[in-house]
């Protein structure tokens, strides 16, 4: 059987989901081998073996850390060069995607990125993409060398699916332009105890009907009552109520979590392009004719203020 590379996104050996989410995807098409750059690449073994990986390639250099991208284009390029694999698959991360089009580059292949399935067909892997502000789906694959494809979180279920998990050192020669850019500094954002919004299976968001920076907090504890992280419409955000960092949207974030809740959104298609491949999407808006309500699963018109707190209550008491 093919294999596929999955490159590993993870922390200090801790793997993160969209990984395991790309080797349920892997699969799929074949074999999955994982490759786990930097520190803690090998402890990453356990957790990628449980979910499919039947090797693990690893390599561990300071390049990884110390300079962005290039060093770890290097060492994909050296793991296709030494596995010649049916696809590789990286999580749609910024950092995923630029790492994708660099090596696709490299090894004369086209790339596919930001896909929300992925499918074996008989001419190669075929990619589902939401495009046009999620105003059409394609289907799509890559017809010259070994496809790269860049998949979107909460895009497949985490299956455990227990295989050898093989752990081989990558051999990796790093190339002149792998430290051109240095990085000088890092300042760890300020952690909010929450998931990160375009990793979190359930977002729940707030728009201009949330009226004020201060009623943020209903949203939160909404959010938090589900463990969800919580987005914001542009309004919400121009109006300095939140961050621009937790914008949904064109201008924003793209989120497709099992779970959106839209609260006082009025669904703007420049707020759909960003959370319109949510599994399940539930609105809140006191305007039936909203435009959010085109694309809802479940809605709800009433005033937010009614709303939010009593649904907060009824999931906080049903947890127990
Ligand atoms: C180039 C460009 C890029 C853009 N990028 C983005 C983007 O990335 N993300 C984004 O979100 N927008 C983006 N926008 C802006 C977008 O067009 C909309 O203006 C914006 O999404 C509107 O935000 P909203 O739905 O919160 O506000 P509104 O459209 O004003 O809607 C507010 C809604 O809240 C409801 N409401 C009011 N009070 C209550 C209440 N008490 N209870 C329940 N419901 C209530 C109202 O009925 C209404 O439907 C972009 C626009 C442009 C031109």
């Amino acid at each position: 059987m093919a294999e596929v590379l999955v490159y590993v996104d993870h922390v200090d050996g801790a793997v993160r989901k969209p990984t395991l989410e790309l080797l349920t995807l892997a699969r799929r098409i074949g074999e999955p081998v994982a490759v786990a750059l930097g520190a803690g690449a090998e402890n990453t073994a356990a957790a990628l073996a449980e979910h499919g990986a039947v090797k693990v390639l690893t390599h561990d250099a300071s390049e990884y850390a110390d300079y962005l991208v290039v060093p770890k284009v290097d060492a994909l390029q050296a793991a296709v060069e030494s596995v010649s694999p049916a696809a590789v698959l990286v999580p749609s991360s910024a950092e995923g995607k630029e790492i994708a089009a660099r090596l696709a580059l490299r090894i004369g292949s086209g790339v596919i990125t930001d896909a929300t399935d992925l499918e074996a067909g008989a001419e190669g892997p075929v990619a589902t993409q939401s495009v046009f502000a999620a105003s059409f789906t394609t289907k799509s694959r890559v017809s010259k060398g070994t496809p790269v494809i860049t998949v979107k979180p909460n895009s497949a279920a985490v299956e455990a699916a227990p295989a050898a998990g093989a752990v081989e050192a990558l051999a990796v020669t790093f190339s002149a332009q792998a430290t051109g850019t240095k990085v000088t500094g890092r300042t760890p954002r300020e952690s909010t105890g929450r998931p990160e919004l375009t990793e979190a299976a359930i977002v729940v968001s707030g728009g201009r009907g949330v009226n004020g920076a201060e009623n943020f907090a209903l949203i939160e504890a909404l959010a938090d009552s589900l463990g969800a992280a919580v987005g914001a419409s542009r309004a919400a955000v121009d109006a300095g109520w939140y961050p621009h960092t937790n914008q949904v949207g064109q201008t924003g974030k793209s989120v497709s979590p099992q779970l959106y809740i839209a609260n006082g959104i009025s669904g703007a298609i420049q707020h759909r392009a960003g959370m319109q491949t949510s599994k399940t999407i539930v609105a809140v808006n006191k305007d039936a004719e909203a435009p959010i309500f085109d694309l809802v699963d479940y809605g709800v018109v009433g005033d937010l203020f009614d709303v939010v707190p009593q649904l907060t209550e009824e999931i906080n008491t049903r947890k127990g």
